[in-house]
């Protein structure tokens, strides 16, 4: 699958895909510093407790950096031909990052969920925030991603940033079928264990249910009976890299903010049944 062919079969994503392309271009051509790459064997310890790397002290990145791509960002699209409902809001964020004392940090600081900040566009600046993070931490996550051992983590979030999934995938076929989690945040993939939720941990089979969607044959919702959560899940292979999840939190359907049961009322179910164990 690429983002072409997905963009012919539902065209109505067409304006989504055409702002993030220019929110892409817009970041790219901002001239950023990188994270620094720290010495993972001090960090081992913390990996194998389950202490994201950005939440580690042996790590300790420092996120400064980030900020000033942040404001960049913002005031890049600020400066771009939108629809008039987004040129606002991007001016509006610009202006709140750059009036206020420490803005841009206390900004950063709530991206992480460790202090609030009263951003009149939340879902907006959540997007364009983790776009500017995801391009300062990219080589970083790189090099985590080749050092880390998956055996050792196959926890239900982000090891690089602590966010619970946006998106799974399975990839292969069975028996030796692969799942993986995607952080919408981040960006970073990770393997998880076939089976179970990952935001209540239950891995009771029939508490767990796929739903298949109505002329979609390489996306379906799975969901958790028990704790009401649900996860999008991607079955294709190919050029995958777009199901990030990250646009998610520009819509105020963003499913960590809604249940499942009112998702599905917004979509052709085509049949619902429970998922089973690999064989
Ligand atoms: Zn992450
Ligand atoms: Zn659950």
């Amino acid at each position: 699958m690429t983002q072409d062919v997905w963009l012919e079969r539902h065209p109505y994503l067409q304006p989504v895909a055409d702002f993030h392309a220019q929110v892409s271009a817009a970041a790219a051509g901002i001239p950023i510093a990188r994270a620094h790459i720290p010495n993972f064997d001090s960090y081992i310890g913390d990996y194998k407790a389950g202490i994201p790397l950005l939440q580690s002290s042996h790590a300790a990145i420092d996120l400064e950096p980030a900020e000033a791509i942040l404001v960049s960002l913002v005031e890049s699209m600020a400066s771009k031909p939108l629809p008039e409902k987004l040129a606002i809001e991007c001016r509006d964020s610009g202006t709140h990052l750059r009036r206020e004392p420490n803005a841009p940090r206390r900004a950063v600081a709530w991206l992480f969920g460790e202090q609030t900040f009263n951003s009149a566009h939340p879902g907006l600046l959540r997007y364009l925030g983790w776009t500017a993070l995801a391009r300062f931490l990219c080589p970083l996550g790189d090099a985590f991603g080749t050092w880390r051992e998956e055996e050792q983590w196959l926890r239900s979030y982000c090891p690089t940033c602590g966010s619970p999934p946006a998106m799974a995938q399975l990839v292969g076929s069975d028996p030796g079928r692969l799942r993986f989690l995607s952080c919408g945040c981040c960006g970073t993939r990770w393997r998880f264990r076939r089976m179970g939720c990952p935001f209540c941990q239950s891995e009771g089979d029939h508490r767990l249910h796929a739903l298949s969607i109505e002329g979609e044959t390489s996306l379906r919702i799975d969901y958790c009976e028990f704790c009401r959560a649900y996860l999008k899940t991607y079955l294709g292979g190919g050029s995958e890299a777009f199901f990030s999840g990250r646009l998610d939190f520009a819509s105020p359907r963003y499913y960590r903010l809604r249940s499942w049961t009112k998702t599905v009322g917004c979509i052709p179910v085509r049949m619902v049944h429970p998922l089973s164990p690999p064989r």
